[in-house]
C-alpha cells in the first residue's frame, strides 16, 4: 500500500470518529492501537494524550504530536418540547449552524442524529433575515415531541458535531468533517509505521496525540512538559486560501504541505530556524513540493510545545485546507503524503542538525 492509501485507510477511521474537545475517547482508541502495532511502548496519560515511543540509536528526543479533537457543541439545556440548546466546543462559525446536521454522543456511546433548526425565512421579519443568528437563537431537533422523550436519548452534557462524511472529490481531493486534525493523525500514524519498518531510526521518536487543541492547546501543554523532547514537529492543517476573493498571496490546495514561519502574526509560533532550515533543505533535496506559510490567524500545538520549560526548538508541517471549522472541510491527498515524506525523510537529520 502506498503512503497516500495508508492516510486515507486511517482517515476513514477516523472521520467516523466523534470527538469534540474532552471527548476523545472514540479517536483515543484508535491512535492507541495502531500505535500499539508499531511503537515500543505506549501510554495514555492523565489529560487523555495518547503517547508512543519508538526507541532510537541516540538520545536525541523528537516529538511529533497532532490533536485528537475536533471542533463540535455539547448540550445545554432541553425545553419541554424536546428541543435542545447548545454551546460551542472551539471556533464554529455561527453562519454556517442553521440546516446543519448533528450527530451527537450520549452517555451510553449511542449515537444520535438530529438538525439544527431555526425559525423558517417565511416567517422572519425583513431585518431578522438579514442577520447572522447566533448560536444561542438556534436550536437542535433530534424529533423528539417532548422533553420526557428527548430525555431518553440525550442530556444535558451530550457532546456531538457537525455531521460531513468523508467523500473523494475530483482526483487526489477529499471532503469531510475535523480533517483538522484527523489529517494530522492520519499523517502521524503513517509516519511511525513507515520508521517502525525503517531499520534505522536515530533519534528517540515519541507520537502524541493530544487532546483539548480546539479549546486551548492543552493537551500539549501537560505533554510537552512530561516528555520535554529536544525538538518537535506538529502534523496539521494549514489554512488555504485558494478560493475566489482572496487574495493570492495564500496557501493553495496540491502545492505541497505548508511549512510555518510564522503564525498568529507571531504572537503564537515563530518555527525555530534551525527546523524550518531542517526541513527546507531536505524538501529541496528530496524534490518534494511545499509552501512557506506567514499565517496571520489560528495557531496550533506547537505555540504550547515551545514553550516548555526551557524551551523546545519546534515547527508545523501542516496540510492545506479550505473551509477550516465547518463540516465540508476539502484537501489534496497528495500534500498529505508529501507532508509524511518530508517528515520521514527529516527524522534521521534532526540530531545532527539541532544537537549541540
Ligand atoms: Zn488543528
Amino acid at each position: 500500500m502506498n503512503v497516500k492509501e495508508r492516510i486515507f485507510e486511517h482517515l476513514e477511521e477516523l472521520v467516523d470518529r466523534v470527538a469534540p474537545p474532552g471527548w476523545e475517547d472514540d479517536v483515543r482508541g484508535y491512535v492507541k492501537d495502531s500505535l500499539s502495532d508499531v511503537c515500543d511502548r505506549v501510554e495514555t496519560d492523565v489529560m487523555g494524550n495518547v503517547i508512543g515511543r519508538i526507541d532510537g540509536e541516540e538520545k536525541f528526543e523528537l516529538m511529533f504530536a497532532a490533536h485528537m479533537d475536533e471542533v463540535g457543541i455539547i448540550v445545554k439545556s432541553i425545553d419541554k418540547k424536546g428541543f435542545l440548546k447548545f454551546a460551542k466546543l472551539g471556533g464554529i462559525d455561527d453562519r454556517i449552524l442553521p440546516g446543519s446536521r448533528v450527530t451527537l454522543v450520549n452517555s451510553e456511546g449511542e449515537k444520535i442524529e438530529g438538525v439544527i433548526g431555526t425559525k423558517p425565512p417565511h416567517i422572519m421579519e425583513p431585518k431578522e433575515r438579514k442577520r447572522v443568528q447566533k448560536h444561542k437563537d438556534l436550536f437542535i431537533d433530534i424529533g423528539a415531541s417532548d422533553r420526557e422523550e428527548a430525555e431518553e436519548m440525550v442530556s444535558v452534557g451530550d457532546v456531538g458535531v457537525l455531521r460531513g462524511d468523508l467523500k473523494r472529490l475530483h482526483g487526489d481531493r477529499i471532503v469531510g468533517r475535523g480533517l483538522d486534525d484527523k489529517v494530522g493523525v492520519a499523517n502521524m500514524l503513517t509516519l511511525a509505521e513507515l520508521l517502525h519498518e525503517n531499520e534505522e531510526v536515530k533519534p528517540t521518536v515519541y507520537f502524541v496525540g493530544t487532546v483539548q487543541e480546539e479549546v486551548g492547546l492543552k493537551g500539549a501543554k501537560t505533554s510537552a512538559f512530561k516528555i520535554y523532547p529536544d525538538a518537535a514537529l506538529v502534523l496539521e492543517t494549514a489554512v488555504a486560501g485558494d478560493v475566489p476573493g482572496v487574495k493570492e498571496s495564500e496557501l493553495s490546495l496540491g502545492e505541497g504541505p505548508a511549512l510555518t514561519i510564522v503564525d498568529a502574526s507571531g504572537r503564537g509560533l515563530i518555527a525555530h530556524p534551525k527546523v524550518r532550515r531542517l526541513l527546507i533543505e531536505v524538501a529541496e533535496r528530496e524534490d518534494i513540493p511545499y509552501q512557506l506559510e506567514v499565517g496571520e490567524g489560528g495557531t496550533t500545538d506547537a505555540t504550547a510545545i515551545h514553550l516548555t520549560r526551557g524551551g523546545v526548538p519546534s515547527g508545523v508541517v501542516g496540510v492545506p485546507t479550505r473551509y477550516l471549522h465547518s463540516p465540508s472541510e476539502v484537501l489534496d491527498l497528495n500534500d498529505a503524503e508529501n507532508a509524511v515524506k518530508l517528515v520521514e525523510a527529516a527524522t534521521n537529520e534532526f540530531p545532527d542538525a539541532l544537537g549541540d
